[in-house]
C-alpha cells in the first residue's frame, strides 16, 4: 500500500509547489531535495522515515505559514519548507517542539527562525531585513520575541540578511552564545562592525533632511561599537564537530558551498523521548563553484528548512559564467575600456578575483590591472587567507603549486584610501574595477559608474542578485563621498 499523501489544507499541497520547481539536479536546492528523496515531496520525504510517515498541518509554525507557499515561489523569493513528521496513527496531540519563522518568509532577506525545544530556546540566523527604508527600520527595532529569553543562536554564514541583526539583540540582553564556524566568526564581526558604521552614516544623512524639515531626528538601529560588542559572544566551532548549544539537542555544521564559513546546520533533537533530525540549510551554494567545498547534501531528515532564492530556476553551470567573464574582459580590452563590476564585497569579490586570476594566469584573458575598491572587500580577502580550511582541493592544489595564494597575485591591487579610488578616474588604459555595493545601492562602485557609464568604450558588468526595489542605481543616489549623483 502506498504511503499516505500529505495533507495540508490551509495552502498549496508540496507537491503541486515543488513540481513547479526546477528540481532536477542542475540546482543545489534540487540536488538537495533529491538528496533525501526522487523530487517529489512524498518521495523526498517518506525515505527519510522508516515507518511510514506522512505531514501534518497542525504543526505548531508562526509567520510564513504554508498558504504562503504558492505566493511566495511565483514572485521568485525566499521560501520555506517545512517537513514536519509524526508517526502513522500516532500524531501527537500535544505541543513539542515549535518552530517560528521570524523572516525570510514571504521576502529574502531577516532570516530568522525561532525553535523552542525542552523549554529552550535556539534561534537560527538573526538576520537584518532589507527594504524600503521606514518599513525597514522599524521591522529591525523590534523583535517579535524578548531577546534575554534565547538560550543560545546558531549562525549559519556572516551575510547580513543571516546575522545582521545580532548586534541588536546583544544590545537587548542576550546571554546565549553565537555558535558558527570560525570562519563565519571572523567574517561576521568584520561585517557586523561595518554594517554599524552605514547605519551611523544612514541615521546621519536621514537625520540632516529631517534637521532641514523640523522633524523627530532618528537613532541607528546599532553603530559600530555595538557591532563590535557581539564577538564576545561568539563561540567557533568546525565542520562535522558536534556540540550542544541547548539541553537535548546535539548540533553540527557541514558545508554549505555558499560563502566562506557558510553552514548547514544540523539538529539531532531529543524531546519526550522521540528522536528528530532538523536540517537548516542556511543559504545554498552551488555545486563546483569556485574556491569552496560542495555543499553537503542530507541523508536523512524529518523537518527540512530550506533556503530557496532559486529554487524555482535552472542555474547555469558555473563554466558559463566563468566564460561570459571572460568574453566581456576581452571584448572591452580590445576597444581599449575599462570594466566595472558592483560586486557584494564577502564572497561574490573574492570569487570573481579567483576566476580572473585563473583566465589570466591561463593565457586566456589580457593580463590588466585589478582594482578591487571596498575596505569591506579588502579586510575579507584576508580572512579568506586565514581559513584554507575552507577551500576545496582545486584551490588548495593550485596555491600548493604556485606558492602564492589564489587571492593574491601580481595584476590585483587592493585600494583602501579615498583617495586612491578617486586617482582610478585618471588611469584611462583598461582595467578591472570591482566594488561594492553588490546592487550598486551605495558605496564606492557609485562614483565609478558615474565616471565611467557614459563611455561607450566601457562595460558595466552586473554580476550580483539585484533587490527589486533597487534594480541598479537608485534615481537621486547618494556617492560614496556623500555627493548627489544622479
Ligand atoms: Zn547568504
Amino acid at each position: 500500500m502506498p504511503p499516505p499523501r500529505p495533507v495540508i489544507k490551509d495552502g498549496p499541497c508540496f507537491n503541486q509547489v515543488l513540481r513547479r520547481s526546477s528540481w532536477d539536479g542542475n540546482s543545489s536546492h534540487g540536488l538537495l531535495a533529491q538528496s533525501i528523496g526522487g523530487g517529489a515531496v512524498s518521495a523526498i520525504v517518506f525515505p527519510a522515515c522508516p515507518e511510514r510517515r506522512y505531514f501534518d498541518s497542525r504543526t505548531e509554525i508562526g509567520m510564513g505559514s504554508l498558504q504562503s507557499y504558492g505566493q511566495v515561489l511565483s514572485m521568485k523569493k525566499i521560501f520555506i519548507v517545512i517537513f514536519k513528521i509524526y508517526k502513522d496513527n500516532d500524531i501527537r496531540k500535544e505541543t513539542c517542539m515549535r518552530i517560528h519563522f521570524h523572516g525570510a518568509a514571504r521576502t529574502v532577506t531577516g532570516s530568522m527562525h525561532l525553535l523552542e525545544v525542552n523549554g529552550s530556546k535556539l534561534l537560527l540566523d538573526c538576520g537584518l531585513f532589507q527594504g524600503p527604508r521606514q518599513e525597514t527600520y522599524e521591522r529591525n527595532r523590534r523583535f517579535p520575541f524578548d531577546p534575554r529569553t534565547i538560550d543560545a543562536v546558531i549562525l549559519s554564514h556572516a551575510h547580513i540578511d543571516h546575522s545582521g541583526n545580532l548586534p541588536h539583540l546583544v544590545k537587548l540582553g542576550l546571554e546565549g552564545l553565537i555558535y558558527a564556524t570560525p570562519a563565519t566568526t571572523h567574517l561576521a564581526d568584520l561585517m557586523l562592525r561595518d554594517a554599524g558604521h552605514i547605519q551611523e552614516g544612514d541615521a546621519l544623512f536621514i537625520n540632516k533632511k529631517r534637521l532641514e524639515r523640523g522633524e523627530e531626528l532618528i537613532k541607528p538601529l546599532y553603530t559600530e561599537e555595538d557591532g563590535a560588542r557581539v564577538k564576545p559572544y561568539f563561540r567557533g566551532v568546525p565542520y562535522d564537530v558536534s556540540f550542544e548549544p541547548i539541553p537535548g539537542v546535539s548540533a553540527r555544521l557541514v558545508d554549505a558551498g555558499h560563502i566562506l564559513g557558510s553552514a548547514a546546520v544540523v539538529l539531532d533533537i531529543r524531546e519526550r523521548g522521540r528522536n528528530i533530525r532538523l536540517w537548516y540549510s542556511g543559504d545554498i551554494g552551488r555545486p563546483h563553484l569556485p574556491l569552496l567545498r560542495d555543499p553537503v547534501l542530507p541523508d536523512t531528515a524529518d523537518v527540512l528548512i530550506m533556503e530557496c532564492t532559486y529554487g524555482d530556476r535552472l542555474q547555469p553551470d558555473p563554466q558559463w559564467a566563468y566564460q561570459q567573464l571572460r568574453d566581456m574582459v576581452k571584448v572591452t580590452v580590445q576597444r581599449s575600456g575599462k570594466v566595472i563590476i558592483p560586486a557584494f564585497a564577502v564572497g561574490r569579490t573574492q570569487e570573481l578575483v579567483y576566476c580572473l586570476q585563473q583566465m589570466m594566469h591561463s593565457g586566456e584573458a589580457p593580463r590588466i590591472p585589478i582594482y578591487v575598491d571596498s575596505p569591506l572587500a579588502v579586510n575579507a580577502s584576508e580572512i579568506f587567507r586565514m581559513h584554507p580550511e575552507c577551500f576545496d582541493a582545486e584551490t588548495l592544489a593550485f596555491m600548493r603549486q604556485y606558492k602564492h595564494p589564489a587571492l593574491d597575485f601580481e595584476q590585483l591591487t587592493y585600494i583602501h584610501a579615498v583617495e586612491e579610488s578617486k586617482a582610478l578616474n585618471d588611469k584611462k588604459t583598461p582595467m578591472i574595477i570591482i566594488a561594492a555595493s553588490g546592487m550598486a545601492e551605495t558605496g564606492r562602485v557609485l562614483h565609478h559608474l558615474r565616471n565611467n557609464i557614459e563611455n561607450p568604450r566601457n562595460t558595466i558588468l552586473i554580476v550580483s542578485w539585484q533587490a527589486p526595489p533597487y534594480a541598479g542605481p537608485p534615481p537621486g543616489g547618494r556617492g560614496a563621498f556623500g555627493e548627489d549623483l544622479w
